[in-house]
This record gives C-alpha cells, sequence and structure tokens, in this order.
C-alpha cells in the first residue's frame, strides 16, 4: 500500500512540476522578433557561378594583377582565352590581398590531353592562407589515394563524392572556409574548417583541418597571422583558373 501511494505522490508532483513550466508559445509575437541588425542587402549575380556584389573579384579573365608570385613579382602563368593556366616551374601564384575566413567562388579546367596518372594528372590546388589546400586533380576515372583525390583536404579529409567532370570541362568549386584562430601562446583556440561544394555537390561538411598541408608526415599548426595570400599551386600541369571572387566573411 505504502508503495502505491508512494507511485501516486510521485506521479501527481511530476504532473504539478510539469504544470508549472511556463507556457511557452503564448503572449505577443513581436516578442520573438527582431528587427536589428538589419542584413546586407547583397545582389546575387545571374546565376550561382557570378560574383555577387558585395565580392572581390580575384580573376575575371581579362588580367592578373590581382595576383603574384610567391616571391612579389609579376606572375609568368599564361592568360588567354579568358582563363589562366599554370605555367610549370614558374611556381604558384598568390593573391596580393590577404583573406581570413571567407566564401570562395573558383572554375577549374584540367587539361583535354590527358598525360599521366593519379596524383600527376590535371594536379593543381587551392592552398588556404597558403598553409590548408583543397586538392584539384583530375580523378575522371583515375585513380589516387582517396585522401589526395581532387575535393580533399590533402592528405586530410576524403571527399564525401567523386563529382569530377571529364578533362576539358570547366568545374566549379565553391567553398566555405573559416580560419583558424590561435593564442597568444602559439595554442589552436579553433582549427581551420572547410565546407566545399565540388560541381554543386557537396563534398567537405565543416570538416576540421589537421594543420598545415604536409605531404609527408602529420600535418601541424604554427600559428599565424589572421589574413594572408590565398595561393593556387604549380604542380607541373597545364590546369587552368576562370572566373574567381572571393567574400569575407
Ligand atoms: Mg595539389
Amino acid at each position: 500500500m505504502k508503495r502505491i501511494a508512494l507511485s501516486v505522490m510521485l506521479c501527481m508532483a511530476a504532473c504539478l512540476a510539469a504544470n508549472a513550466q511556463p507556457d511557452r508559445q503564448k503572449g505577443d509575437p513581436k516578442l520573438s522578433e527582431l528587427y536589428t541588425p538589419v542584413a546586407p542587402v547583397v545582389k546575387p549575380g545571374k546565376t550561382a557561378a557570378d560574383a555577387p556584389s558585395d565580392a572581390t573579384v580575384l580573376f575575371d579573365g581579362t588580367s592578373l594583377k590581382a595576383w603574384e608570385t610567391e616571391s612579389g613579382a609579376n606572375p609568368a602563368w599564361t592568360l588567354a582565352d579568358n582563363a589562366m593556366t599554370v605555367k610549370p616551374s614558374a611556381g604558384g601564384i598568390r593573391t596580393k590581398q590577404a583573406f581570413g575566413s571567407c566564401q570562395l567562388h573558383v572554375e577549374w579546367r584540367a587539361p583535354a590531353v590527358v598525360k599521366g596518372e593519379g596524383q600527376g594528372r590535371g594536379n593543381s590546388g587551392i592552398i588556404f592562407m597558403g598553409r590548408y589546400e583543397l586538392q584539384v586533380l583530375d580523378n575522371y576515372n583515375n585513380t589516387t589515394y582517396s585522401n589526395g583525390q581532387a575535393a580533399s583536404i590533402y592528405k586530410q579529409h576524403i571527399p564525401l563524392a567523386n563529382a569530377c567532370r571529364p578533362p576539358g570541362e570547366w568545374q566549379t568549386y565553391d567553398v566555405i572556409f573559416t580560419a583558424p584562430e590561435f593564442y597568444e601562446d602559439g595554442r589552436v583556440k579553433n582549427a581551420a574548417r572547410f565546407t566545399v561544394f565540388h560541381n554543386g555537390v557537396l563534398v567537405q561538411n565543416n570538416v576540421t583541418a589537421w594543420g598545415n598541408v604536409q605531404y609527408i608526415g602529420i600535418p601541424e599548426y604554427v600559428k599565424h597571422p589572421e589574413k594572408l595570400p590565398l595561393l593556387l599551386q604549380d604542380h607541373g600541369d597545364l590546369v587552368s583558373f576562370r572566373n574567381i571572387w572571393v567574400r569575407e566573411l
């Protein structure tokens, strides 16, 4: 009997506690409406590939003026047909402007004439802050190690899909890059993160970079400024780029 009475009392207490909660969906709707801050107006492009009104255009097909070599000289990459193409052995090129967290749109094309295999076929890279590489590689009917294929965060994160178009066709990357943050003493406060769409297909979903890209061994973070140039890699292949724009976040 005592046990039943206790159960009844506990049940009543629970019911009372439930009833005591404020009714969360009653009252003035205005109480849950925010009017500030106001989202800035951004005029979108005609298509998702076109730069929105607040983007910084890094390459519109007409000039390399936003770019320089890694030693600060004028880039020797080939400019033709509204695209720029890697000049093998000329070295990578970087933006004159430095960027931290950003939204990046870039279009790339592997050579139509297929040469080489694995990592030796249409290899380049988009290296955020000169440290965190989103791989560019012709992986259309071309296999390599999964964490080094197109749209991998090189040797760190395998893409969720191989969304490659055939060599010779233009492809898009749309990237949300979150720059890392460091404590004064160099420890990592927040690691870098990537979300990437390859030809509209989600291939990296908010993955965390492990540190500076490494060809051999384990990546690690080394404290660096909040903003640094974006680098396009010369890996010796005739990879072309066009329509590159960025929005700082
Ligand atoms: Mg590469």
